[in-house]
């Protein structure tokens, strides 16, 4: 199921492409194609049994030039530094195109946190700080919360780098809890935001979103705002979910053909988002193979769990129904499945402008810590409309002008913001 091309050779290649098109020059390549800088460490951490363990993490800072690098902090077994520079890549086009003013920026540990205590996970978190403290910071580097890395972990960085500093500082990091320094709405804001541009993609194609079908891959933080705000933004019909099973290690997709309840099979979820079984066949749900959802005879295709899914192989099951996909994941898209997409007359919602409704929240977090003023949910969701809407309308206006494919179209624009910036320091 997932492409066997490394993630950073994807962004590069990505890059080239349109590097190309746009006859950027050899300084701006150099600068853009690979990160700024690197940090490669060790942390060590006291296990609760006595014993020391180290664990390796990263922090890569692709380009700073629109401002502080800002990205995840990912804990994964599989987590590797070319994944991380892929996604501090994907991080500077994201903020480009979605007109914050921030760079890119993405961090891991190799760790399996479902294996770690409360108390290992603290140290090692606190220890992940203690390394980089001196390399991250409100106008330096603002990481966040990404797959394996909690609300409540980001709570444990700030305070230990408001530690290290000597100073309150919740600006240091986003994704916090609520009471904690976080912002009302970042947990249905990258959701939310997939249907925002979901919801401009259909006025644009003259669709009626009432009448319009729609299958998502993923049932966790994403999807299941998605789903959410799709069902009372559009008024469509979903079909189907699919998720991960850690119990049987293995994916699954759960449909239903007169349309899926989000809230029942949100409370039947847990919190890694695989949904329960027995009790989705108890509602009546059907529970088909892994990639089912993508070959569901629908209008609108939302994957948001992993990377690389809508490969060679795999495109060849989708619909020729299906007039939108929507990237709510980072990288789902293969170039080769590009390829055919573009050549099925599809319309892609590319991933760095699909889902730059999280960062953009997070953006949000940063300023309402800034002035230790908050903001009211709707007014967080106001400005969140029309900061997608107007990222949305400016990508299309590219592709529109330049006759080019969606993807292109936001590279373009966010490679051209980053370009400007970096005249303007005098950097090229
Ligand atoms: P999550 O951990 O909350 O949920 C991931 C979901 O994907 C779970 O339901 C899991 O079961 C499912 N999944 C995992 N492997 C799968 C597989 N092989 N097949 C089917 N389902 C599978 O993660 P999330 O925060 O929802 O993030 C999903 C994607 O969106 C990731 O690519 C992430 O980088 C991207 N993203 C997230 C945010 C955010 O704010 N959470 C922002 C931007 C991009």
């Amino acid at each position: 199921m997932s492409s066997k091309l490394n993630p950073f050779e994807m962004a590069q290649r990505q890059f080239d492409q349109v590097a190309d098109q746009l006859d950027l020059s050899p300084d701006n390549r150099a600068l853009l194609r690979n990160p700024m800088r690197e940090f490669h460490f060790q942390i060590p951490v006291r296990m609760d049994s006595g014993e020391l363990r180290v664990f390796r993490g990263y922090r890569v800072q692709h380009n700073d030039a629109r401002g502080p690098c800002k990205g995840g902090i990912r804990f994964h077994p599989a987590e590797t530094i070319d994944t991380v520079r892929a996604l501090a890549t994907w991080m500077t086009w994201k903020c480009a195109v979605s007109d914050i003013p921030l760079g890119g920026g993405k961090g891991g540990v190799i760790c399996d946190p479902s294996t770690l205590s409360v108390l290992e996970k603290e140290r090692l978190c606190r220890g992940w700080v203690g390394q980089m403290w001196r390399n991250i910071g409100p106008r330096t580097d603002v990481p966040a919360p990404d797959v394996g890395t909690t609300p409540q972990m980001m709570g444990w960085m700030m305070d230990e780098y408001s530690k290290l500093v000597g100073s309150f500082t919740p600006g240091v990091i986003t994704g916090k809890p609520l009471g904690g320094g976080g912002s009302l709405f970042r947990t249905p804001a990258t959701g939310f935001g997939v249907i925002v541009t979901v919801r401009e993609a259909l006025k644009h194609l003259g669709i009626n979103g009432k009448e319009t079908t729609c299958s998502l891959q993923g049932f966790g933080n994403v999807s299941q705002y998605a789903a959410l705000t799709y069902l009372d933004m559009i008024g469509g019909k979903i079909v189907a979910v699919s998720c991960w099973d850690n119990q049987d290690k293995c994916s699954y997709t759960f449909s239903k053909k007169d349309g899926i309840d989000p809230k029942f099979l949100q409370s039947i979820t847990d919190e890694y988002g695989t949904v329960n079984k027995g009790r989705a066949k108890e509602g009546g749900y059907e529970i088909e193979d892994a990639d089912a959802w993508l070959a569901k005879d629908v209008d609108i295709l939302v994957p948001a769990a992993i990377e690389g899914v809508i490969t060679g192989d795999t495109v060849k099951r989708i619909s020729k129904k299906v007039r939108i996909v929507a990237e709510g994941a980072n990288g789902p898209t293969t170039p080769e499945a590009d390829e055919v997409l573009k050549a099925n007359n599809v319309f892609v919602i590319p991933d760095f402008l699909c889902n730059a409704g999280g960062v953009t929240c997070s953006y949000f977090e940063g300023v309402q810590n800034d002035m230790n003023f908050y903001w009211a949910e709707e007014e967080v969701r106001t400005r969140l409309d029309q900061k997608m809407t107007v990222a949305f309308h400016k990508v299309l206006e590219m592709a529109k002008a330049r006759k080019v494919y969606m993807r292109n179209a936001a590279y373009m624009v966010a490679i051209d913001s980053v370009v400007k910036a970096m005249m303007l320091r005098g950097w090229v």
